[in-house]
C-alpha cells in the first residue's frame, strides 16, 4: 500500500494516490485553508467518468478511512509570496539593462526578472518581474516606466496556470491527464480551433458544478474574462501575495 500526496501552490486542492503497483486509485482532495480540513474526496481522470454512477458509494469506504490519510498528508499554510510586475511588448533589440534602468524611475534597485513571454506581435515581448513587497506601493502608482525614452505599460501580473487542452486551472497542457482535449468555448471533447458550437458553455464551470454540486449558469465561454471560475483563481492569487 502507497499513499503519496501532492497539494497544489493554491493549497486549496490535492491530489493523492492510494494502492499498490496494480491498482492506483487517484483521488482529489479539497481542503479548507480555514480550519485544515479535508472536505470531500472524488476520483480523477478516466476513473471519474467510468465509476461516476458509483461514485458515492464507492468513496464512502474511502472516506471511512480518510483518517488515516489524514495522518500522513501535511497540511501547511500557504507561504506569502511576493508580487509580480509585468511590462508590456518591449522590442525585443532592448537589453536587460535599459529596462533595469528604467524600472530605477520606479524603484530604488534591480527586480529579479521571472520570465519573459510573446507581446502583441513578432518584435516585441512581455517582461516579467518580482517585486520585493515593501515595493508593491511603488508599482501600484506607476502605470508606465520610461525605457530607452519610450513609455511602456506597467502592472501587477496576475499568476495562474490554465491547460489548453482540458480547459481546467493548475496545470498547464503539458502536465494535462485528459487525453481527449475540451473545447474552451463549447466544453465539447473536440479542438478548440474546430468549434461550430453557436452557443458557449463553460467547462470550467460544468466541472466545478460537478465537484461542488452547484448549480452555476454555464451560458459563457470558459475564456470569458468574467467567467467566475477564473475571478476565483486570480482572487486565490491576489491573497497568497504579501503587500507588507
Ligand atoms: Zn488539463
Ligand atoms: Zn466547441
Ligand atoms: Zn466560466
Amino acid at each position: 500500500m502507497i499513499i503519496r500526496t501532492a497539494i497544489d501552490e493554491e493549497k486549496e486542492f490535492g491530489a493523492t494516490v492510494i494502492g499498490d503497483d496494480t491498482d492506483l486509485l487517484v483521488l482529489w482532495i479539497v481542503h479548507a485553508p480555514t480550519n485544515n480540513q479535508l472536505k470531500m474526496v472524488i476520483p480523477k481522470k478516466d476513473r471519474y467518468k467510468a465509476v461516476q454512477s458509483s461514485v458515492q458509494s464507492l468513496f464512502r469506504e474511502e472516506i471511512r478511512e480518510l483518517h488515516q490519510i489524514k495522518e500522513k498528508i501535511v497540511l501547511t499554510k500557504p507561504s506569502k509570496r511576493n508580487p509580480s510586475a509585468i511590462i508590456f511588448n518591449i522590442p525585443k533589440s532592448f537589453t536587460e539593462t535599459s529596462i533595469q534602468q528604467g524600472l530605477r524611475q520606479i524603484f530604488p534597485q534591480d527586480l529579479k526578472v521571472k520570465f519573459i513571454f510573446k507581446g502583441r506581435d513578432t518584435d516585441v515581448q512581455n517582461w516579467v518581474f518580482e517585486v520585493p513587497a515593501q515595493h508593491f506601493h511603488l508599482l501600484k502608482d506607476s502605470q508606465r516606466v520610461p525605457i530607452n525614452w519610450t513609455p511602456f505599460k506597467i502592472s501587477q501580473f496576475i499568476h495562474y496556470k490554465r491547460s489548453n487542452n482540458c480547459q481546467s486551472f493548475g496545470h498547464l497542457s503539458r502536465d494535462c491527464f485528459f487525453s481527449a482535449p475540451n473545447c474552451a468555448y463549447c466544453g465539447g471533447h473536440h479542438e478548440t480551433s474546430l468549434c461550430n458550437a453557436e452557443r458557449p458553455s463553460c467547462i470550467t464551470r460544468y466541472h466545478h458544478n460537478i465537484r461542488f454540486g452547484t448549480i452555476m449558469q454555464l451560458n459563457h465561454s470558459s475564456r470569458d474574462r468574467s467567467c467566475p471560475c477564473l475571478q476565483t483563481v486570480k482572487q486565490n492569487y491576489l491573497k497568497s501575495i504579501d503587500y507588507t
